[in-house]
């Protein structure tokens, strides 16, 4: 299905974009994956997309806090498998903290990362996928880009802030055969969310089962995590042919959590 597309997928050496890279690879997308980790398993990864795919896979550890790094990271998947067909911003942080305890560096950090990253790699793909009139843009947005829970004011202000984006940046692309949607799912069982268990337990005096059943699913009627499969799966229906018309949606992934 997407044989001959070049796919970018930023924060995809784990969870959520890990998985979307997958079923990219699987349809024949060559691949940028990009994301933190262990060298050898990261290579691992690669070599796997890359056989799955039948088409390159290559990794760039560009640190999406930084402008510079993501321009290198967008021109080295220019040159090595061509211009980005599809990009998937997904890269993304959290850090759990009452807003008049919340350190300045998180903010900064969670901003650059989850929110303005957005921006650099959108404004330096676009280019290319007008003048080739196809293009789709799928960020990962979240429940929280449309509710918010106390203690996360960055990661919530920030996913407003990719939602906002991706209806302006579908509006200012609608002409040009380019979609911008995102993905707002609910909990996701992948390592971001296990990590922020330890710091839910302080700042709510609770044990880790009821960090688990009386914060992350309470807000989900369905009681179940969302899986990294489903997310990936949406993900690869935006990016095929059949979601032409859909441009500027934010389409919820939650188990109900929205609907409340
Ligand atoms: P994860 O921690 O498993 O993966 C995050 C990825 O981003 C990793 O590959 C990591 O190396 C990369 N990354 C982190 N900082 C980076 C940086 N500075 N530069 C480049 N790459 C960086 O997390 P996940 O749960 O798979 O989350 C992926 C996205 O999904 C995030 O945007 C997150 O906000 C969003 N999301 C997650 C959930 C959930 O419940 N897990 C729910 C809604 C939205």
């Amino acid at each position: 299905k997407l044989q001959g597309k070049t796919a970018l997928v930023t924060g995809s050496t784990s969870g959520i974009g890990l998985a979307i890279a997958r079923v990219f690879a699987a349809e024949g997308a060559a691949i940028m994956i990009n994301g933190f980790g262990d060298a050898d398993e990261i290579e691992e990864t690669r070599r796997s997309l890359a056989e799955a795919s039948g088409a390159q896979a290559v990794h760039d550890g560009a640190d999406l806090s930084d402008p510079e790094a993501i321009e290198a990271m967008v021109e080295r998947c220019r040159e090595t498998l061509g211009a980005p067909d599809i990009l998937v911003n997904n890269a993304g942080i959290q850090h759990v903290a009452p807003v008049d305890d919340f350190p300045v560096e998180k903010w900064d950090a969670i901003m650059a990362i989850n929110l303005s990253a957005v921006f650099h790699t959108s404004r330096l793909v676009i280019p290319a996928m007008k003048e080739r009139g196809w293009g789709r843009i799928i960020n990962t947005a979240s429940a929280h880009s449309l509710v918010a829970s106390p203690n996360k004011s960055a990661y919530v202000a920030a996913k407003h802030g990719v939602a906002g984006f991706t209806k302006t940046v579908a509006l200012e692309t609608a002409e040009k055969g380019i979609t911008v949607n995102c993905i707002s799912p609910g909990y996701v069982w992948t390592p971001l969310v296990e990590k922020q268990i330890p710091d839910t337990m302080k700042a709510r005096g609770m044990s880790r089962e009821e960090v688990m059943n009386e914060v992350l699913l309470k807000a989900q009627p369905t009681k179940r995590f969302v899986t990294v499969e489903e997310v990936a799966a949406l993900a690869l229906f935006l990016a095929g042919e059949e979601a032409a018309s859909i441009t500027g949606a934010n389409l919820s992934m939650d188990g109900g959590w929205t609907a409340q």
